[in-house]
This record gives structure tokens, C-alpha cells and sequence, in this order.
């Protein structure tokens, strides 16, 4: 019976499974980039298959690099916002036509017929010579010029730091056609989306120069460089050609500088990795010392939710911060050591949270933003030895500052309509990080850690939406978790629970709690006696139809489950109140209580 019931709920699974689905293509590019002009112009051939149930008649890409200059829908969007977007350190009205960027598609041909397109700025629109059906696989070819912007967010040239060429979305990127819709928002900043996908990409280039990309160089033994031992590279007419493939990844990117070191270190799983700086002696030892900290900063991602699943990340000294592509990080280098590894470990997280499981960005930001920045802080910790008591402090400070400001919205806000980038910013990374912080609060950490990997292994190279975390936690923990989706990502409802009183009466200790704002949430009450002896009480929320399991070193009292209804609640101890020192709500912290204070009880001292 038990065998039965087994093989039924695999079936069970699979045919859940089996109702999911996702675009795929692969993509073949190749580009030549004149160093001098920052122009590049090349030829992309991309294979499409519809595995959507719906017949296609448009398919999109995007034009990222046309956002950069006067008038574009990003530069008002930057204008009109209710803050200033501090990521942006430039009026884009004021860009010159060297400093502006460009993408322009020529020529596009549907399995050899020339289609019908619409320039909209960042978003080409395609309208196909012939609809493509569920199931079928079409051939796009088309030529592309572009010239590099500077670089004013994430990508471009001349970086602060010298850095010639950041190269992100800078081809002509398919538009991710998902289960929730086409995805060609314009470009105004924010966050990105991708099919999922294989890339052959030639770059040619002056041979002065030294290429980091995604994928595997497949002629290193051609050109060295630290790729290979050879000593010279092979080159025509003062050119290299560098051929990457990059296998099931959802974007491509490259960085090239005359002045890159390139130092590899072995991680974790046979992966290589691989450094490029600059060769600038201040900041040498730091990238040095980076090294053996990523192998194991890997090692504990691999450990808490999945094994780094390619041979290959390099972390890549460009762009304008931190960001995170596929196999590989842009970020800036001049830091001390401390922000260049937590940099780091941000980035590289995102492989996880974001390149792995691939989110959508613009629509579920706290699934790549917070859930980096959950695992993140927790490496940081244990790999730079910080050992912090608390260490998503910083993380629940920054959900308090969003819950007073009086200016957030739902997390389920697309990351380009948030009125102030304050809000955006606070929800993607702190609430997003304390979603996790307060799940683990639900149903215990080690649940928490089970959930992830299971939802790494279910959903890895996919698109995974909030809801389908959601049935993980559940099957992990037996708690159910609708409410927790719902009023944390859906509303901007917030947790204020309190000690009302504290009575005596003939069976011992009444304790009234009270709820004083809409979202429920299970209570945890320690209670310290005068004679330094504590007792634990926890009260489960009725939504919840099931309880944690105890997994703190103090057994607990569980009290009757609480209604959400009621705002108040009261429980009863056979202790008299004399003997009570203090009372403290949640004394693990993870519970994001907008309203502490109110969260003790404190005997007088008479
Ligand atoms: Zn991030």
C-alpha cells in the first residue's frame, strides 16, 4: 500500500509537472566591435520553438542599448519618478551622441522571408510571416549595428574604473514569452527576463584586448591569455576572434579591457573560476585574496540549496556595482576587501537566485533580489567570519524603514510602475530577504533550507513563480501557506502583535495578547521567571492547519491555535503572576513586528 501510494504521488507530480511549460531557443551571434568607435555591428540566427498552448502571430525583442539617450522612455521615466533613482548618476538629456547608446536590427527574415517590424524604441516588434503554432520551431536571422553607451548603468564603456567594454544586453535579446504573457515591458532601469537557451557567440576584436564572456571559450588554445599556456595568440590582420558556447542559460554577456588579469582558482565540484581585473597594483592583493572566498562562497550555496550546476564562473571587474549574468558577474574592483567580497557574494548567489531559478525580475523582484539577498548575508557570515548574532538585521531594518514610510506598495508590483525607486528597492531586497527570515519563523529553519532545495531541484532552469514556492513549503512543512503569500507579497498589510495584560486569577496567570494590525501571524511567548527558569508558549494561527515543529532546545506549551478574527487572544499559566520576571513576544526577532515596544512585559520592582 505504502508502494502504491508512493508511485501515485509521483504520478501525481509529474503530471502537475507536466502542465508547465517554456519557450526555448538557441541563439548563434556574431560580432565585430571597433574599439576605437564603440560601434559593433554583427548577424544573429535564432532557432524559436513555441511550447506555449497558444498560436504565436508577434514575438519581440529588446533594444536595451536604446534606452541610452535624450528623450528615451527611460530618461523621463528617470525624471518623473517621486525620487530620485540614485543608480543613475546621469541626466540622459545630456548625453552626446558619443556618449549615447544604440541597437538596430536590419533584414529580419522568418525561416527566409523577410517580416513586417516596428521599431518601439527598447522593444522591436515582430509581427511573423507565418503564426507559429504550439509546438513548432522557426528560424529568425537579422543583422544588428550598435553602438556601446557609456556606461550609466550596468553596462558600457570607459567604466569609473577604466574598464574599456561592459558588455550586458547588448544584442538583439528575445522577449521571454512565460506563463503569466508576452514579457517586452520597455527598458526604464530596472529588471530583466529571459528564454531559456544555448549560445554559440563569435566576438572579434583588436587582439590587444582580453575577453571575459558567459560560456566556455571553445578556441582557447588559440589565444591563451590565461585560458590556455599559449604565449601569443593567434590573430588576423590585428583581430581575434573569441567563440563562446554557453549552454541552457537565459542571457549572454562579455566584458573586454587591453588591461585584464586573468587569474583562475579551482572551486568546489570541478568548477573553474575565473578572475578578470585590472592590472592596477592598489587593488592586486584584495582580487587575490578574492579567490580562495568565492570557492567557498560556492561551496555554501551548493550546500544550502544546489550544486552550482555549470564548470564555469568568473567574476569580472566592470559595469557601475554589482550584477549578476549568466555564469558571471560585472563588478567594480576599486574596494576594500570587505565590499569586494560581499559583493561577491551577492553576485554569485544570483546564480542560484536568479540564473539558476530563473524569476521573473520585473514581476516577482523579491524572488531574485531578496531570496540573494537571504543567502547572501547567511555566506557572508559564516565564510567571512563575521558571526553576527542576528545577521538579516540589516535586512529587517530596511522592511521597517518600507513599512513607515508611508510610500510602499505591494510586492507583487511590477518593478517598473513603483512611484518611489525607495519602495522598490526596499521591497526587492529587504521584505524579499525577511520573506524567507519570517518563513523560517512559520516553519522552522531547517524546513526553510529543505524547501529551498527542493525547489531548486524541481524548478532549477525554469521559471518558478511565488505560488510554486509556496506548494514546496507546504509539502516540506504541512503548514499551509496561502495567508503568508497573499497578505506579505500581495498587500502592504502589516504585523503589530502585542502584550495587552498580564492578570492573576485562581487557576494561576492569564497572558492577553493582541493582534493590533491585519496580518496574522503564529505567536512564540518566553516567559522568564524570577527563580531564572523560562517556559516557551506557542500558539499556531488556525489559517496555518498545522503546526512547526519544535526545534528550539526548550520544549514548548502549545496553546490552542488563534483565530484570525479575534483580535485578541489570551492563554493561562499555573503560575502566579508574582513569579513572572518578563514576558517577550518572538524572541527569536525573525517575526517582522512593525511595533516592538509592545512586545514585553516587565514585572515592577517594588
Ligand atoms: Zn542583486
Amino acid at each position: 500500500m505504502k508502494n502504491l501510494l508512493f508511485t501515485l504521488t509521483l504520478l501525481i507530480a509529474s503530471l502537475v509537472s507536466a502542465q508547465y511549460w517554456q519557450q526555448s531557443i538557441d541563439y548563434t551571434i556574431e560580432v565585430a566591435l571597433d574599439h576605437k568607435t564603440a560601434q559593433y555591428n554583427g548577424t544573429q540566427t535564432v532557432v524559436y520553438t513555441n511550447n506555449s498552448p497558444e498560436t504565436l502571430h508577434k514575438v519581440f525583442f529588446h533594444q536595451y542599448f536604446n534606452a541610452f539617450r535624450p528623450s528615451s522612455e527611460m530618461a523621463i521615466r528617470l525624471k518623473n519618478a517621486g525620487d530620485k533613482n540614485g543608480r543613475f548618476k546621469v541626466d540622459l538629456d545630456s548625453l552626446s551622441p558619443k556618449q549615447q547608446g544604440f541597437l538596430k536590427v536590419s533584414g529580419l527574415t522568418q525561416d527566409g522571408v523577410l517580416a513586417e517590424v516596428v521599431d518601439s524604441e527598447t522593444i522591436l516588434e515582430v509581427s511573423l510571416v507565418k503564426a507559429l503554432a504550439p509546438g513548432e520551431s522557426t528560424t529568425f536571422k537579422m543583422s544588428f549595428d550598435g553602438q556601446v553607451p557609456d556606461v550609466i548603468r550596468r553596462a558600457g564603456k570607459n567604466s569609473k574604473e577604466g574598464i574599456a567594454f561592459s558588455m550586458a544586453q547588448w544584442y538583439p535579446k528575445m522577449a521571454e514569452y512565460d506563463y503569466e504573457g508576452w514579457n517586452a515591458d520597455p527598458y526604464t532601469g530596472r529588471e530583466f527576463h529571459g528564454v531559456w537557451g544555448d549560445f554559440d557567440v563569435k566576438i572579434t576584436l583588436d587582439k590587444d584586448f582580453t575577453v571575459a564572456a558567459s560560456g566556455y571559450l571553445q578556441n582557447a588554445d588559440d589565444i591563451g591569455r590565461g585560458y590556455s599556456d599559449r604565449k601569443k595568440a593567434k590573430s588576423k590582420k590585428g583581430k581575434i576572434t573569441w567563440r563562446y558556447i554557453a549552454p541552457n542559460v537565459h542571457d549572454f554577456t562579455w566584458a573586454a579591457d587591453p588591461d585584464y588579469i586573468h587569474d583562475t582558482y579551482p572551486g568546489p565540484n570541478n568548477v573553474t573560476l575565473h578572475f578578470f581585473y585590472k592590472n592596477n597594483p592598489d587593488i592586486i592583493e584584495n582580487w587575490k585574496k578574492l579567490q580562495p572566498i568565492t570557492a567557498k562562497l560556492m561551496e555554501y550555496f551548493n550546500e544550502k540549496v544546489g550544486p552550482y550546476p555549470y564548470k564555469q564562473y568568473s567574476v569580472v571587474h566592470g559595469g557601475d556595482g554589482g550584477m549578476e549574468y549568466a555564469m558571471l558577474t560585472l563588478i567594480t574592483g576599486n574596494r576594500k576587501f570587505g565590499s569586494l567580497a560581499g559583493v561577491t557574494a551577492h553576485e554569485l548567489a544570483h546564480s542560484w537566485f536568479q540564473h539558476i531559478l530563473a524569476t521573473n525580475e520585473t514581476k516577482h523582484e523579491w524572488m531574485d533580489e531578496g531570496f540573494t539577498t537571504f543567502i547572501s548575508t547567511l555566506a557572508e557570515n559564516k565564510v567571512l567570519e563575521e558571526n553576527k548574532e542576528f545577521p538579516l538585521a540589516g535586512s529587517y531594518r530596511g522592511y521597517y524603514r518600507l513599512a513607515a514610510s508611508g510610500v510602499e506598495m505591494p510586492q507583487a508590483t511590477n518593478a517598473n510602475r513603483y512611484e518611489h525607486n525607495f519602495a522598490y528597492e526596499s521591497t526587492a531586497y529587504s521584505k524579499g530577504a525577511v520573506f524567507l527570515g519570517q518563513l523560517s519563523y512559520i516553519i522552522g529553519q531547517d524546513k526553510l533550507f529543505e524547501t529551498l532545495q527542493t525547489y531548486y531541484n524541481e524548478w532549477k532552469f525554469k521559471h518558478p513563480l511565488p505560488n510554486d514556492l509556496r506548494v514546496i513549503a507546504e509539502r516540506v512543512s504541512g503548514i499551509q501557506l496561502q495567508w503568508y503569500l497573499t497578505d506579505w507579497t500581495q498587500t502592504t498589510n502589516t504585523i503589530d502583535y502585542a502584550i495587552e495584560a498580564v492578570n492573576t486569577t485562581e487557576y494561576g496567570t492569564e497572558i492577553h495578547l493582541e493582534r493590533k494590525e491585519l496580518m496574522p501571524m503564529p505567536q512564540e511567548v518566553l516567559i522568564q521567571f524570577k527563580d531564572g527558569s523560562t517556559a516557551l508558549h506557542y500558539i499556531p494561527i488556525s489559517l496555518m492547519r498545522g503546526e512547526k515543529e519544535n526545534t528550539y532546545e526548550l520544549a514548548w506549551t502549545q496553546e490552542k491555535d488563534w483565530m484570525w478574527a479575534n483580535p485578541k487572544y489570551s492563554f493561562t499559566i499555573n503560575q502566579p503572576k508574582e513569579n513572572i520576571e518578563a514576558i517577550v513576544l518572538d524572541p527569536s526577532n525573525l517575526m517582522a513586528d512593525i511595533d516592538k515596544s509592545n512586545n514585553y512585559y516587565v514585572a515592577d520592582e517594588k
